[in-house]
């Protein structure tokens, strides 16, 4: 049976922000989006959009829950239970470590899971385990479900899952490769297969998340079955600020040489490397880096030269781990909005079957596209990702599995 409309609120917590989607379901409709940032700090600031109104509101805000408080006020009226009542909540969770190969409904016993890796994800879970228990206080009663982003990467096999470490680590410590921005992956390559108007289950895909943070996954009949990320996002291509696939005795070497800490260490890879690093410093924006490229700085130039690099040789590999490719697909900031960096990407890949319609690719900005020439085997295809319409539908079916009574 289909229910009538429900009200689905997505919800990603981070340590100082909540960013929130409501959705009307099964419509897909959003009726309000918004951002509060800075909880903690003295000046927090709630920016939204409600019924086609931009809201602000600037006041402090203490912590998560306070401001899970305000947002839910300005959903639902004051009650948070009058004229729109929330029918589910569906929250992003980045580690979902070996438990989850789907979204679950929040218990106890997922609670527990979460904090279990804390250590896997010490940035990002502790704020969403702090985003679902402010949920749990504020609206008691209402379902909540979890959608982990390392949850679609579980079906890889542990060729392509486990490092060539000693075995302990991985019994004891969960030592191994999780993938993350899964959710990303499976709803581009949903769409993929929907715009190529073939079954999922019969193609193959590689997916390319060009965002802050980057990955790609090698998709085979709707599965993923590698990815470049591992056990933290730091592995696989070059980012915004993380440097990606390095030799793993670098740090080592640096405490030998430079004499850093772990954690210097740590902070070197993932907030001072990548474009930002290898551009001297001058940024981690594509847009900065591609237009000081075209005034000639050198920098500039080697940042994207690598950037491109790695995404190809990542390219080359999944197409031998595939074993076959049907469509390639670039999404999330850089891929949905850069034609240069696409055209970069695909140069003289005819060996893969990647022919570029290289006007096509041109006028394509943040729209859905296949970018490839007519006669090119294998179709290139342009995404703009929505995770958190992927979180409202998991959400939604969760609720539809439950019966009425759930909602
Ligand atoms: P996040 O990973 O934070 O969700 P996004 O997917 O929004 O990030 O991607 C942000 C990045 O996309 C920016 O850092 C910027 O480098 C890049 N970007 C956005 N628009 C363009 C554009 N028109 N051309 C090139 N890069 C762009």
């Amino acid at each position: 049976m289909i229910h009538p409309g429900l009200r689905v609120l997505v919800l990603n917590s981070g340590s100082s922000s909540i960013k929130f989607e409501l959705f009307r379901m099964p419509e897909e409709e959003v009726e309000s989006s918004g951002l509060l940032e800075r909880i903690g700090e003295p000046e927090s600031r709630l920016k939204c959009r409600l019924d086609d109104k931009d809201e602000l509101i600037e006041r402090r805000v203490h912590d998560h829950s306070e401001g899970l408080g305000i947002i839910l006020d300005l959903l639902s009226g004051p009650a948070s239970t009058g004229s729109r009542p929330i029918d589910a909540i569906g929250h992003r969770v980045v580690h979902g470590g070996e438990g989850f190969a789907e979204p679950a409904i929040v218990t106890k016993e997922v609670e527990e899971a979460i904090e279990d890796n804390f250590a896997l994800a010490p940035l990002h879970n502790p704020p969403n385990l702090m985003g679902i228990r402010a949920a749990r206080e504020r609206l008691p009663g209402v379902l909540q479900v979890a959608v982990f982003d390392t949850a679609f990467h579980q079906t890889m096999p542990p060729h392509a899952y486990r490092y060539a470490l000693p075995e302990e680590l991985y019994l004891e410590h969960q030592v191994r490769r999780y993938g993350f921005h899964g959710t990303s992956h499976r709803y581009v390559a949903k769409r993929a297969a929907e715009m190529l108007r073939r079954p999922l289950e019969d193609i193959s895909i590689v997916s390319c998340h060009l965002g802050n943070g980057c990955s790609m996954a090698a998709i085979k009949g709707g599965l993923s079955i590698d990815t470049s990320m591992g056990l933290t996002p730091l592995e696989g291509l070059v980012m915004g600020t993380r440097s990606g696939d390095v030799d793993p005795s670098l740090p080592a070497f640096l405490s030998r040489t430079a004499q850093m800490s772990p954690k210097e260490v740590d902070v070197l890879l993932n907030k001072k490397s990548g474009l930002l690093g290898l551009s001297g410093g001058l940024s981690n924006d594509m847009r900065v880096l591609l237009e000081s490229e075209a005034a000639g700085d050198e920098k500039a130039r080697l940042a994207i030269d690598t950037y491109c690099h790695r995404i190809r040789k990542y390219l080359g590999a999944y197409a031998a781990v595939l074993g076959r490719l049907d469509a390639l697909v670039f999404t999330a900031g850089v891929g949905e909005r850069s034609p240069a960096i696409r055209a970069r990407v695909l140069e003289e890949l005819s060996i893969l079957g990647l022919h570029l319609n290289d006007a096509r690719n041109q006028r394509v900005v943040g729209i859905e596209a296949d970018i490839a020439s007519e006669d090119s085997p294998v179709r290139i295809l342009v995404v703009p990702t929505n995770e958190e319409l992927m979180i409202a539908r998991d959400t939604y079916e969760l609720v539809l599995a439950r019966g009425p009574s759930a909602a």
